[in-house]
């Protein structure tokens, strides 16, 4: 049996101790074991996305908590910002646009940053807009947004700023409370190190206003369910117990080693991730690189086979391009408990293979610019 080198943008591999409680017997969600785990869970949540706000465990995969935020904040016929880069931008105007909602974008090229001052342009000229909705890593292009300066010019208006941090919260610096960001949405499949399935989302004090008159329906994804039974340490609905008793170790896990470290660390991957595909003539697909997954463009005769190729000799699972880019970028990622070795091994085979397709790799060239960067 061959060892799997998960080296994807979510999943993620699960660390040891945290796969171990997912073992444990299930116990049962509305007994006081289980509000204080899930206590913990909700102090440590608020740690990692840096807030002092509840936060909101969901049991569904994060697009469930980017609807949370639409049902709750919005009526039909509101007007709201979407400010994309990416196919998951572009997600926020699906979701709105199937409930009613008018979309107004500011959008820009897939690979290209958001410029904050279009965003504070349209809002200008639009005083009406509800909410501004963005990414914060897009995971499709790799790029990250500049939210701290968006928050700044949003939180001078009536709008609320919500922001998909599904990639990047818990590995990339994220200020939820110092950046004036009112919703916050992740998931468990990331950073968090856990396996799919849980949703996390926090709203602000600014979104009391729009959540009381929303209009748009909702029943699973009521947030006033949700804050009904925080007050009692539990879910309204069957708890993901499995799932949350992992959560509890992860967020254990990532407080001892504090957020700041974990930051740093995933500053340095992206840093030898970067040097390596440079160092293969592989040009860089972000024009702002994240620091949870490096993007490349790579020839597009051989985009698909790379990604098979790798999967299939040597079980190393990196990304490929989602939809436009399919077949023109490779996407591999540094985040949760991927570490140095996985990124030394994944480069390693990443040349094999692209040598093998045809390319003219210098062999040991990509190892070497990251063994440099790890050193340095
Ligand atoms: N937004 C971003 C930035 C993502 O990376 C993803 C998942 N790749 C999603 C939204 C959708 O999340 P899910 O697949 O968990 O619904």
């Amino acid at each position: 049996m061959l060892k799997q080198y998960l080296l994807t943008p979510g999943p993620t591999p699960i660390p040891p101790q945290i796969a171990l409680k997912e073992a444990l017997p299930v116990i049962h969600h509305r007994t006081s074991e289980f509000a204080s785990i899930y206590k913990d869970v909700a102090e440590g949540l608020k740690y990692v996305f840096q807030t002092r706000n509840e936060v909101y465990v969901l049991a569904c995969s994060g697009t469930g908590a980017m609807e949370m935020a639409i049902v709750n904040l919005l009526s039909p016929n509101d007007k709201i910002l979407v400010a994309s880069c990416g196919n998951f931008g572009e997600r926020w105007a699906k979701i709105a646009q199937s409930y009613g909602v008018e979309t107004i974008y500011v959008s820009v090229e897939w690979g290209k940053v958001l410029d904050p001052l279009e965003i504070e342009k349209t809002l200008k000229k639009n005083p009406d807009i509800k909410a501004v909705f963005t990414t914060f890593v897009e995971t499709s292009t790799g790029v990250a947004s500049d939210i701290k300066s968006i928050g700044k010019i949003v939180s001078q208006t009536n709008a609320v700023f919500v922001v998909d941090a599904i990639s990047g919260l818990a590995g990339q610096e994220f200020r939820t409370d110092d950046w004036e960001v009112d919703v916050v949405i992740s998931a468990s499949q990331k950073d968090f190190m856990l396996p799919p399935g849980l949703a996390f989302i926090m709203f602000s004090q600014k979104t009391q206003k729009l959540i009381e008159l929303s209009r748009l329906p909702k029943f699973y994804f009521d947030i006033k369910k949700y804050r009904d039974f925080y007050l009692i340490n539990q879910t309204p609905f069957t708890s993901p117990v499995t799932l949350i008793v992992a959560l509890q170790e992860a967020l254990k896990l990532i407080r001892n080693k504090k957020i700041e470290n974990i930051w740093n660390d995933c500053k340095r991957l992206a840093r030898a991730a970067r040097a390596g595909m440079q160092s293969l003539g592989l040009k860089l697909f972000a024009e702002v690189p994240c620091e949870v997954v490096t993007t490349a463009s790579v020839p597009e005769n051989i985009g698909e086979k790379i990604i098979t190729t790798l999967k299939e000799r040597y079980s190393v699972s990196i990304a490929g391009g989602q939809g436009k880019l399919n077949g023109k970028i490779i996407r591999l990622a540094h985040m949760g408990y991927i570490g140095k070795v996985d990124l030394l091994a994944g480069f390693a085979c990443l040349e094999i293979v692209l040598s093998e397709l045809g390319m003219d790799i210098e062999k040991g060239k990509s190892v070497a610019a990251v063994q440099k960067e790890f050193l340095g």
